[in-house]
């Protein structure tokens, strides 16, 4: 039996703990926090979409970084096999559209209770309010950790091996402020610099003249960055007090780069209808309103609340009456509605955003074990890692299947010595 450390109670932790338990370890657990998964409580709006019940391959088609990393992972530990585990643990689950999987009781406390559950009984010691703050290293091995328990107070302790599950920086009020990172670049490794993923853009126009709360459907949303395409998709978006959000936006943010000196959303508003049947149809609301001002006779066409920024976009008065709109401002109206474009500023940044791009760098992790390759006994599993996903459950399967095989791999090497 070899002793084990897990730094993180959250979901990579609390699986590597429960795997590394089963095959027989004494594992402790240490999380900073006063309880585990206050992370897995928000996730999926408090429901948890814990993950997607897809095929391996149609898992890793929705990783966006470092896809090839997880093939092991995924495959030995896939999102039936999760769901078998979850349900085995007493926690009923049920699949909604999209295969997005949920515990039955909508409540994602739920998921933590139950590894929790499974904790206790295979006697895995968690130990709350702990912060491990180092990694020891002896006869080039890492060979425990240092953590406080109060300010100011380091204790040491011994482990034959340890695995960091600390998640990555988003959402930092759930304990996860990238202190993986500092003890991973301590033992040696490298880090790819972080940027905060599936979160919302600040745009110009920005606060106050956006129609904040505003909900689009069946729109198309394409991205520019520096003139290249990096987005294109059709769905669900939202306005908010300084940009944009919702799912077409934060996918969208999966796959921008740093430099926001020229970042552009363009909103196709009329997606269903091509040029010349959105001027059709713009030339028959003209028709019945033709004696009104042009701002009250769009209102069938757009969304309320959008009327002023479309009318000033287009640059037609909006106190000209219908019958004087020349046809080359109807065709401006045309344009402005099949390209309605933003300026991206920015993006919400980590206090917002549902993940972290960057992190530990996969190609010095070993990607059959999650062990890394620059110091034996050390292992990594979830968030931690340079790997992230879109939304639909696949994050956490990210974090499931790297925190189970790191807790089945941990210190396998020993059974041959
Ligand atoms: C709002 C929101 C909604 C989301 N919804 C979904 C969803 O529905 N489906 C999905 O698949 N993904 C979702 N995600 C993403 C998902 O939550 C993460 O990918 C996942 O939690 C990562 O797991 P992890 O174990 O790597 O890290 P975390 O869950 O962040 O856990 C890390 C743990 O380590 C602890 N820790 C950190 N440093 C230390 C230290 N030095 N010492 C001790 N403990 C430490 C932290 O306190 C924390 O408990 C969501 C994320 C957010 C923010």
């Amino acid at each position: 039996m070899k002793k084990i450390a897990v730094i993180g109670a959250g979901a990579s932790g609390l699986m590597c703990g429960v795997f590394a338990a089963r095959a027989g370890h004494n594992v402790v657990v240490f999380e900073r926090n006063e309880k585990a998964g206050k992370k897995i409580y928000i996730t999926g709006k408090g429901r948890c979409n814990l993950t997607n019940a897809s095929d391996p391959q149609e898992i890793l088609d929705k990783v966006v970084s470092n896809p090839r990393f997880l093939y092991s992972a995924i495959y030995s530990f896939d999102a039936y096999l999760t769901m078998d585990f979850f349900e085995k643990l007493g926690l009923e689950i049920k699949t909604e559209r999209g295969n997005r999987v949920f515990p039955v009781s909508d409540h994602a406390s739920d998921v933590t209770s139950v590894l929790e559950r499974e904790l206790k009984r295979l006697g895995v010691d968690v130990r709350y309010r702990t912060r491990v703050n180092g990694l020891l290293r002896e006869d080039g091995r890492c060979s425990g950790v240092s953590y406080s328990v109060r300010e100011g107070a380091t204790e040491t302790e011994k482990f034959d091996a340890v695995v960091i599950c600390t998640g990555g920086r988003s959402y930092p009020s759930t304990g996860s402020t990238g202190d993986g990172y500092a003890l991973a670049a301590s033992a040696g490794h490298r880090i790819i610099p972080q940027r905060p993923s599936l979160v919302s853009f600040t745009t110009e126009p920005g606060e106050g003249e956006l129609p904040a709360g505003l909900g689009l459907k069946n729109v198309s949303l394409k991205v520019t960055q520096s003139g290249r395409d990096i987005y294109n998709g059709f769905g669900e978006m939202l306005f908010t007090h300084k940009g944009v959000s919702g799912p077409l936006v934060l996918s969208a943010s999966a796959f921008l780069g740093d430099d926001f000196s020229d970042v552009r959303a363009c909103i196709d508003l009329k997606s269903a209808l091509d040029e010349d049947a959105l001027d059709r149809r713009i030339l028959r609301d003209f028709e019945k309103n033709a004696n009104k001002d042009f701002v009250n006779a769009i209102d069938e066409l757009y969304p309320k609340n959008l009327i002023d920024l479309i009318v000033a976009k287009s640059g037609i008065s909006p106190r000209k009456k219908v019958h004087d709109i020349t046809k080359e401002e109807r065709r401006r109206l045309v344009e402005v509605t099949k390209v309605f474009e933003l300026r991206v500023t920015g993006t919400g940044g980590f206090e917002e955003a549902v993940i972290t791009r960057g992190g530990v760098d996969v190609k010095e992790v070993d990607p059959s074990t999650m062990q890394s390759r620059i110091l034996p006994g050390l292992y990594f599993a979830g968030e931690v890692l340079d790997l992230d996903a879109l939304t639909g459950g696949f994050n956490l399967q990210i974090a499931w299947s790297t925190g189970a095989l790191a807790g089945n791999s941990v210190c396998n090497e020993f059974d041959f010595e």
